[in-house]
């Protein structure tokens, strides 16, 4: 029993090791699969379908900009003297309800008037002055720029397209624009965001934030700034696309994509543990679940080898026909009770008992019968006999039984109400008809003698008592 615990601790404890083994290198292998997979294949795929997304949100505003520039219609209205404001009021309010624009407006490079489509802006010189938006285009090579700047009371950030108007002999005479609520592009940066806790933003060549996918969410920045910083610069440059740091104690992955066009960096970048933390869950989950079950089949093995012990048990030591202790058993429990008896120095009796002419019985009523009788009379005994007591099938129909704690006097009664019983049950005489009759010799333990001795002993008063004519006790 003890080996059999030890060997069941021994097995779960190889078993426990084995299983936080195979967990743990499995998170790691797992982990870095996933993170392989993240930075090789999704985020570089996430990160060109937003650019793509956002850049397709401003080509149309670039192409009406565009177009704007070479209306004839403007050009005109602008040569003859920009005359009737009406007509290009009309024009540029027209132009923003079609297309859901913010704005579109006209700047005129004689007098530098601002147009929109309510009219002239009086305030536009100072702003203009400031912003120099103006003079930087009207100063570069580009015939167009997009720029991100505030409405006049600057609550709202405006995504600007800004286009050169260049004459017939190949004179600027204005620029013509339009300006996009940056909530179209929050809307598509929004669409980034929706799982692993991924955060899409706009940063500007010096790595400040521009625009996220949450207004004034200033406050995520300014930790992660000093990184970003230098990320940003790295990423204007170079191919390098991805870069981890960590703030708070948590370690992030970003991945930057330069916009041309935009003169942005488009960023987007998530909690790595958001990404690996589900995975090692559900292997964590997955190992103890296995190592429960393997436990539960552990233990069911056992349990079956156990029944199957005990039955084998059975086997060696139970007589099979009568349910009794074999021969093999009485010889182990007597030499128990031997040196038990050496200590307590109590009386103990040996009873051998033997069915008178049992021969007989087989002979009339054959052998099925026999077994009967034989059952019968060894449950009569086990009832009649204490608990203490050990009765054994000898070897046919003989028994031997040892009484421990029991004196001669003692042992004449129990073998006289034991001798009684079997003659007189009822089921026995509806058996054989007759009756069934036993013989039994008595010995009392001595002290110092061998096992064989009192065999010997009590097979001999057996041997008197049939002598005697059988149906009697002799001690
Ligand atoms: P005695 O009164 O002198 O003891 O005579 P007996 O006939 O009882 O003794 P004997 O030794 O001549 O015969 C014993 C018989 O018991 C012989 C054997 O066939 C039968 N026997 C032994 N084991 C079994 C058993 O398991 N089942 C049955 N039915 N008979 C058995
Ligand atoms: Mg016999
Ligand atoms: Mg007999």
């Amino acid at each position: 029993m003890i080996f059999k615990s030890r060997m069941l601790i021994t097995i779960l404890l190889l078993m426990g090791i084995g299983f936080v083994i195979v967990a743990v290198s499995s998170i790691e292998i797992a982990k870095e699969s996933r993170l392989k997979s993240l930075t090789e294949q999704e985020l570089p795929l996430i990160l060109e379908n937003a650019q793509l997304n956002i850049e397709k949100t401003l080509l149309r505003p670039q192409v009406i900009a565009s177009v704007m520039s070479n209306d004839i219609f403007l050009h005109d209205w602008i040569e003859n003297g920009s005359k009737n404001i009406n007509k290009i009021t009309d024009y540029l309010s027209q132009i923003k309800k079609e297309d859901d624009l913010y704005t579109a407006f006209v700047v005129l490079d004689s007098n530098h008037q601002y147009f929109h489509g309510k009219g002239i802006l009086s305030i536009w010189p100072e702003r203009w002055v400031k912003d120099n938006w103006y003079f930087r285009l009207k100063n570069s090579a580009k015939s167009s720029e997009v720029n991100l700047g505030r409405n006049l009371d600057k609550n709202k950030m405006i995504f600007f397209i800004n286009h050169k108007i260049i004459n017939a002999q190949n004179k600027l005479i204005g620029i013509a624009g339009v300006g996009l609520n940056i909530n179209k592009i929050i809307t598509k940066l929004k669409i980034y965001s929706n799982e692993y806790g991924k955060y899409a933003y706009l940063l500007n060549t010096k790595g400040e934030l521009v625009l996220s996918q949450k207004e004034g969410d200033t406050l995520l920045h300014e930790q992660r700034n000093e990184a970003l910083k230098r990320f940003a610069l790295q990423s204007l440059g170079g191919n390098k696309k991805l870069f981890t740091y960590h703030t708070s104690g948590t370690e992030y992955l970003v991945a930057m994509h330069y916009l041309k066009r935009l003169n942005l960096i488009l960023c987007i970048d998530l909690p790595v543990k958001n990404v690996t933390n589900p995975m090692v869950r559900s292997i964590i989950i997955t190992a103890i679940v296995g190592c429960f079950l393997l436990c539960f089949i552990l233990y069911l093995i056992f349990k079956m080898m156990n029944i199957y012990q005990s039955r084998l048990e059975d086997a060696a030591w139970y007589d099979q026909l009568t349910g009794l202790l074999n021969r093999r058993f009485f010889i182990e429990k007597y030499i128990k009770e031997d040196e038990r008896h050496l200590r307590s120095q109590r009386d103990m009796m040996l009873f051998m008992v033997d069915i008178d002419s049992f021969k007989d019985v087989n002979d009339r009523l054959g052998h099925i019968c026999g077994d009967a009788v034989l059952v019968r009379c060894a449950k009569i005994m086990h009832e009649t006999m204490r608990l203490t007591d050990v009765i054994s099938r000898w070897g046919g129909e003989e028994f031997m039984l040892l009484l421990p704690e029991t004196s001669l006097k003692k042992s004449i009664t129990v073998a006289q109400r034991l001798k009684d019983l079997i003659a007189k049950d009822a089921k026995l005489i509806a058996l054989t008809k007759k009756g069934i009759t036993i013989s039994i010799g008595l010995y009392p333990y001595c002290a110092g003698e061998t096992m064989d001795w009192h065999l010997e002993m009590v097979d001999k008063n057996l041997y008197k008592a049939k002598k005697a004519g059988r149906n009697c006790i002799m001690y």
